[in-house]
């Protein structure tokens, strides 16, 4: 099976599909690889490293594309010189990336009519069993650890207190809201650097998760269900949300730092901090709102810009993993050598639908749409 990776397109996206070390893996287990000149550049590779592990560079991208049995990718397919990249993929190819597959179920759609089998990363369950393909996961750790450093940079004042001959330094208040993957980790770094950290989330089972990480649960009573069968947080009522902002407005309120990460898949993010709530914050005070790709939790986000509201820094960044790149790349490329091996066997692909990951992550095969989310989300 002859793989090939990409230099990715997207302005900004300076993650590459395989480092040099799981090149070597891959090659070792019989596939070739191929990688596009300059594809790791922006995640400190060069050409040089990828021709060490093994591989072999390829000058044109229309050519890479074109050779792949297997191509490996970050962002989705996009364009290039007024050409869609997925047209050069050869009918039959497999194509395992982020797909963005419910907001954008018109590219899934595409992709089956060019006979392409593709598996979105986005869709990879999360499962005990599916944990090391779990690039939501690997991905979103990465962009909590960011945010945290990027709220204290931003901040006026230091995040730990000091007692020094000089008086004493209170430490800094942080709020996370949303205590998934990403909250957790902002959760962990804030501490680390010395803040003292509340959370909350309306999936009231993170609690300890919370609390095991020495922050303060914000607890608010919800009378809804507010977790699908996968765990997942589904779209609270407009009651609830609006229950959920009183309780928050006296937190956001006190609160030097608030980072927001709450989503909700496959929809707009919810907005949880109103711009009455920021009216109401200290001046210099910072609001992290990783959740600016998906439109923000925060009602004065400007998704990819730094804007200052009544004296409050919003910061709404957009890709985050992005900016850790060499890591970012590490831990994603270990995700797909630990799915391709799951999906590869005798050097062949081997697709039991019968089994979860599989089903759940293949969006098209066969010419056909096969996720029952996606076809919803095109009708
Ligand atoms: P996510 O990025 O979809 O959302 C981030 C957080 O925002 C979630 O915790 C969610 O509950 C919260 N949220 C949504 N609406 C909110 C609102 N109105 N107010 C406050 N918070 C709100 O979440 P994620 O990090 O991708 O995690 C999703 C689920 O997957 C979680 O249950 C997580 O524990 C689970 N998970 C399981 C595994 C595994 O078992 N291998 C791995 C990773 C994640």
């Amino acid at each position: 099976i002859k793989i090939a990776v990409p230099k990715e397109s997207e302005l900004g996206e300076l993650r590459v599909a395989l480092v040099p070390d799981t090149v070597s893996r891959f090659i070792k287990l019989g596939f070739e690889v191929l990688v596009q000149s300059g594809a790791g550049l922006g995640a400190h590779f060069t050409d040089g490293d990828y021709q060490a592990a093994g591989a072999q560079i390829i000058s044109s991208a229309d050519q890479l594309w074109t050779e792949a049995d297997l191509l490996l990718k970050v962002a989705p397919p996009g364009e290039q010189n007024g050409q869609q990249e997925m047209d050069w993929l050869k009918p039959g190819a497999v194509l395992i990336s982020f797909l963005d597959p419910l907001g954008n179920p018109e590219k899934i759609q595409a992709l089956a009519q060019r006979q392409i089998t593709a598996f979105s990363m986005e869709l990879i369950p999360r499962t005990s069993r599916a944990q090391s393909m779990d690039a939501l996961s690997s991905q979103a750790s990465i962009a909590g650890y960011k945010a945290a450093l990027l709220a204290a940079a931003s901040l006026p004042r230091m995040f730990p207190m000091m007692t020094t001959a000089a008086g004493t330094i209170p430490p800094a208040k942080v709020l996370v809201i949303g205590a998934g993957v990403a909250g957790l980790q902002a959760i962990a770094t804030a501490k680390r650097l010395g803040a003292v950290v509340e959370a909350f989330d309306v999936r009231p089972a993170v609690k300890e998760e919370v609390q095991s990480l020495g922050a303060k649960f914000v607890e608010i009573p919800i009378e809804e269900d507010t977790a699908t069968k996968g765990g997942y947080a589904k779209e609270v009522s407009q009651n609830t949300q609006e229950r959920i902002r009183q309780v928050l407005t006296e937190h956001v309120k006190k609160s030097n730092v608030v980072i927001t990460t709450a989503q909700v898949q496959g929809k707009r993010a919810p907005i949880i901090v109103t711009e009455e709530m920021v009216a109401e914050m200290d001046s210099g005070s910072v609001i992290v709102d990783i959740a600016a790709d998906r439109g923000g939790n925060c009602a004065c986000t400007e998704p990819g810009k730094d804007i200052c509201y009544n004296g409050v820094h919003v910061i709404g960044p957009l890709n985050l993993p992005a900016t850790l790149p060499v890591d970012a790349s590490q831990v994603y490329a270990k995700n797909l050598l630990t799915l391709v091996k799951y999906l590869v066997k005798d050097g062949e692909f081997q697709l039991n639908f019968e089994d979860d990951i599989i089903s759940e992550a293949c969006v098209t095969y066969d010419g056909q749409l096969r996720n029952a989310r996606v076809k919803e989300a095109l009708s």
